[in-house]
């Protein structure tokens, strides 16, 4: 069986951790590439939420990896084993990487449903059990580019004990092996990339022996599970991360699920992670709210002029909620266009940005789709949340490359004194 090809170019390594790169020769015939550190574009089956393709290809530098869930796809498996095309032709995505992950970072799983022999996922029509067998059955008729092994993640919980942690570990490598070995033994999956799981909840020795252990193994990245907003605070899982991405390979990425915070993203950047889940901007979308942080480390005062108008007009907050646990929580790097104050502000969403509906529609006509629950409301937040989210991880690899991340934090955290 031919391995994946890709390959994992770093340009910039800084203080031992925070890596700036490219991955080449992405897909089954190596005509993608994505710079790291970047994030995946977040689809439902292969959608962005409210968007259409010619819609979201109005946006510029898109990512060259698209996300889809292993949940959406389980419930469509009979259909798309008649139409054996794979899911990209299936869905009419050409021109990208595919990616499918176990769960929906966007998405509350219910926990309790693990065995040492299954998983479950959970689609529209509730909960689908899978053994190696049905997993492997589903990517073998998907056809993705790269795929999540099955894991064991329920341990991220403070309440996980030290023996469950230790047994998720176990199962999540047993699947692994099980999963691999099926694997090479399919033509269908010939140069498909495995990323496999590390797990381990709050304990540094079995983060330590899955990360280890996990990188014995002839996978193509990882994806590092349990980390996610609420999971734990941002110190211990900045220690724990910095600990695990020194025991995996420089060669190969890793990618950190359920974390999409900007401030969040940014200090696990510099723990070591180079991939990130884009679901953040359809959260944000689906609270009516448009995504108005600031990441601008221009020093020309006059580009830079509009991140300060917008602060003293109030819309941007010192982040204040840092430890919220709830995902579906407004955070302080967006604005509720919902909220009346804006039925008469007459200003793009955020000044000076690109896209779309900043160029032209003003923040009160986005309000009056929002309280008169118009569809488009729906499509021009997605369309200004997508590319500001996409604009801030430019903004990251720029600061990299040019040493001005503590600019960059000081701009994204609210306190970007010039
Ligand atoms: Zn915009």
């Amino acid at each position: 069986m031919a391995a994946s090809r890709m390959k994992l170019e770093l340009s910039r390594v800084v203080q031992g951790n925070t890596r700036l790169g490219l991955l080449k020769e992405m897909g089954r015939m190596g005509q993608h590439s994505l710079d790291i550190p970047g994030c995946l574009l977040y689809t439902h089956l292969g959608t962005v939420p409210h968007l259409t393709q010619d819609t979201l290809h109005t946006l510029s530098s898109l990512p060259a990896v698209t996300q889809v869930t292993l949940s959406n796809m389980a419930e469509h498996q009979d259909v798309l084993e008649e139409f054996k095309g794979g899911f990209k032709k299936f869905a009419g995505l050409h021109d990208t990487v595919l990616y499918c992950s176990l769960h929906d970072p966007a998405a509350q799983c219910p926990t309790g449903h693990t065995t040492n022999k299954t998983v479950s996922v959970w689609g529209s029509g509730g909960r689908i059990e899978l053994t190696v067998a049905k997993f492997m059955a589903l990517q073998k008729t998907a056809q993705p580019d790269w795929y999540q092994s099955m894991a064991d993640g329920e341990t991220w919980q403070a309440s996980a004990s030290r023996k469950r942690v230790r047994k998720s570990v176990d199962r999540t490598l047993a699947h692994l092996d099980e999963c691999l070995m099926v694997h090479q033994k399919s033509q269908e999956l010939d140069g498909v990339g495995v990323f496999g799981v590390v797990e381990g909840g709050d304990i540094l020795e079995e983060r330590l022996r899955s990360a280890r252990e996990t990188a014995k193994r002839p996978v193509a990245g990882f994806c590092l599970d349990g980390f996610q907003t609420g999971a734990m605070d941002q110190v211990l899982r900045s220690q724990l991360i910095s600990a695990v991405t020194k025991e995996l390979p420089e060669d190969k990425p890793r990618l950190l699920q359920g974390v999409g915070r900007p401030d969040e993203v940014l200090a696990c950047v510099e723990a070591g992670v180079d991939l990130f889940e884009g679901f953040f901007p359809f959260q944000a979308t689906e609270r009516g709210c448009a995504l108005c942080f600031s990441f601008d480390i221009t020093p020309d005062p006059e580009s830079a002029a509009p991140d300060e108008e917008q602060r003293t007009a109030g819309e941007t907050q010192p982040n204040r909620d840092l430890n919220c646990v709830d995902q579906t929580h407004m955070t302080s790097f967006e604005m509720n266009l919902k909220d009346k104050r804006y039925q008469d502000d007459f200003r793009p969403l955020v000044e000076g940005c690109g896209c779309y509906c900043c160029r032209n529609h003003q923040r009160a006509y986005v309000h009056h789709l929002l309280v008169t629950n118009e569809l488009l409301a729906g499509v021009l937040l997605m369309i200004h949340n997508t590319s500001h989210y996409h604009g801030f991880f430019r903004a990251i690899r720029a600061a990299l490359a040019s040493d001005k991340m503590d600019l960059l934090r000081r701009r994204v955290l609210g306190n970007g004194k010039k």
